[in-house]
């Protein structure tokens, strides 16, 4: 079964007019229910982790800082969000939430989270929303608790995965490959284990040619046990952010190839959101939900799972043929 973690937490309030879309967290979930692609069941609610999980990544005065709410001026205007306690709460769980998606994805082939994708976090700061880094938590997790040896991450989320880049960046078991826009925050890029910068205005055509032709050889040589996907939606190119030129198609195709790849290959992958600035709101929901659709299809349509209940598979499959064809 698709098990995807999403929380109320994750909806956090901000100052009125602030750029971060927070609504998406309630909205996306909600979406899901309503066509059909998941029911209550797919959902899980994650908690607080240990915070031995989060010292594994961010060092010991950071993440106490968070916690004591005593990060200085600078630092936290680097964030962009207001802190508070109930915030880190939030970060928190989004990080728990991707942990246990891990769990679930060795279970399942794949799982996923509504939030998360903060990969601008670094060892020691944070940047650009992102307090924790929640995909390098849970690929530390995985590799002490679950025996994972080799990770291979893949960040197609517009803006470079500098965070995660500079956490990994003496670790020969955690591979980093990022895609992203060359003019894009950050303008001081870290160095992944491969990145591709691409130009303004790259289109589907480019931007999946890239993709197609890297993925696999890249697979083939890291020949990694586990494959998180960050699928940020700012490559579109009514993003206000992204400077790409994708579409809504393009971004589709993107995430049936990456996810199709895992499941083809049999590797377990976890999947977190990442960023999604179009000004309608509508066009952030329908991009991340063609994600989950994907999942479901790809991964449990015509499966064990959906035969085990006929009524829930033909109800699945009806909303998906409306909402994928
Ligand atoms: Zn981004």
């Amino acid at each position: 079964m698709l098990k995807i973690a999403a929380h109320p937490i994750f909806k956090h309030p901000l100052p009125e007019g602030h750029r971060f879309p927070m609504e998406k967290y309630e909205l996306l979930p909600k979406q899901l229910l309503h066509e059909g692609t998941c029911t209550r069941e797919n959902f899980f609610e994650p908690e607080l982790p240990k915070i031995s999980n989060v010292l594994a990544v961010h060092s010991q005065d950071y993440v106490a800082d968070l916690l004591e709410l005593t990060v200085d001026k600078r630092a936290a205007r680097k964030i962009g969000f207001p802190l508070s306690e109930e915030l880190i709460q939030r970060e928190l769980i989004i990080a728990h939430g991707t942990m246990k998606a891990c769990d679930h994805a060795l279970n399942y082939g794949i799982s996923m989270n509504i939030a998360g994708g903060t990969h601008h976090a670094y060892t020691s700061h944070g940047e650009a929303f992102c307090l924790l880094n929640d995909q390098a938590i849970a690929a530390r997790y995985l590799q002490k608790k679950k025996g994972i040896k080799k990770i291979l991450i893949v960040d197609l989320d517009v803006h470079q995965g500098n965070g995660t880049a500079e956490i990994f960046r003496e670790d020969a078991s955690v591979f980093t490959f990022s895609i992203h826009g060359k003019n894009n925050y950050s303008f001081r890029k870290e160095t992944s284990d491969l990145d591709i910068e691409l130009v303004d205005q790259t289109g589907d055509k480019d931007y999946l040619e890239v993709l197609k032709n890297t993925l696999p050889e890249l697979i083939n040589k890291v020949k990694p046990d586990f494959i998180f996907y960050l699928s940020g939606v700012d490559i579109l190119a009514t993003d206000k952010l992204g400077k790409l030129g994708c579409t809504i198609d393009g971004c589709k195709e993107r995430d049936r190839y990456v996810l199709q790849t895992c499941h083809d290959l049999n590797i377990p992958v976890e999947v977190s959101m990442g960023g999604g600035y179009s000004p309608e709101i509508k066009m952030i929901i329908e991009a991340h939900a063609n994600t989950f659709r994907l999942a479901q299809k790809i991964f449990f349509l015509n499966k064990q799972h959906y035969q085990n209940s006929l009524i829930k598979r033909i109800l699945v499959v009806d909303t998906l043929i409306i909402s994928i064809s």
